[in-house]
């Protein structure tokens, strides 16, 4: 099992408020951040905070863990509703609210939320004016739907299970077991064998949701986050920092998450910061 800090945090919503089309929260039924009942709505978009898992939701704890950034991210944009989207449906009914602007950049149509898509815009303006480039890594690098995160999943579950039988650390009845699952109900078995050392990312040295993520908990299903190809120049990072987009995922090195504010107020919102090869990481504390 592995070891997960115990969330202090308050119970909290996750929603957003402050945008006129997002009516109310998708019927979502596992892993579900619900709101403050003591709270009205303005209150709770004034006060975003992490949400706490259940208990005994070792997933949902270390998803929060890994991804949980995004559950502070303020200013005029939409939280995620839940650590985990559990079906298809749920997840284009809330992304379907959301307000979306959709720009061609570098010859990639992306798509993220208004306020930070404006914010990239800026950051690139900024970047131009300083002979550097901000752009996206590939065509996955913004908005994702469920199935997208259902496929990358998939995509490090197949090759990883078939490495492990091979490496006599799996049985091929094991395997196969697993491989048969809904990619959901994988989730739990992949992390228990990670927790065991057998790793599902590209090259299995690291854990898969370091390059890819449980279905239905990314980031990128949010549209706050974006990959981006010139992340190794700490000059482009600082950049993007400025108007409100970090890193957030430790070792997945080229994502960023738009918080929408500036990097000293972070603590005070219940990140703490991580330093890990010349690169800053914000996840909760
Ligand atoms: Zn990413």
């Amino acid at each position: 099992m592995p070891d997960f800090s115990d969330p202090k945090k308050e119970f909290a919503s996750t929603l957003s408020h402050s945008n006129a089309r997002v009516v109310r929260a998708p019927k979502v039924t596992a892993n579900t951040a619900k709101m403050a009942p003591h709270q009205s709505l303005r209150e709770q978009n004034l006060t975003p905070r992490l949400p706490v898992p259940a208990v005994n939701d070792w997933v949902a704890q270390r998803l929060l863990k890994e991804y949980g950034a995004i559950f502070v991210a303020q200013g005029n944009v939409v939280r995620p509703p839940a650590i985990i989207f559990t079906n298809p449906t749920d997840c284009i009914t809330w992304q379907s609210r959301l307000n979306i602007r959709r720009e061609n950049i570098g010859g990639i149509y992306i798509e993220l939320q208004t306020e930070a898509m404006n914010a990239l815009l800026a950051a690139r303006e900024e970047a131009v004016r300083k002979n550097l480039r901000i752009t996206p890594r590939g065509t996955w690098a913004a908005r994702r739907s469920y199935r997208d995160t259902e496929k990358i999943w998939s995509r490090r579950v197949v090759p990883g299970l078939a490495f492990w039988r091979r490496r006599g650390k799996l049985s091929a009845r094991e395997a196969a077991r697993i491989q048969e699952l809904a990619p959901a109900r994988q989730v739990k078995e992949i992390l228990r064998l990670e927790a065991q050392g057998l790793y599902f990312s590209k090259n299995f040295s690291k854990s898969i949701l370091y390059s890819g993520t449980a279905p239905g908990a990314s980031q990128h299903i949010s549209m706050l986050a974006l990959d981006i190809n010139e992340n190794h120049q700490a000059a482009v990072r600082a950049i993007l920092a400025r108007h409100g987009w970090f890193q957030t995922v430790i070792s997945d090195l080229p994502h960023f998450t738009y918080l929408g504010t500036t990097q000293n107020k972070l603590p005070a919102l219940g990140l703490k910061k991580t330093v890990k090869n010349k690169r800053i990481y914000w996840t909760p504390a």
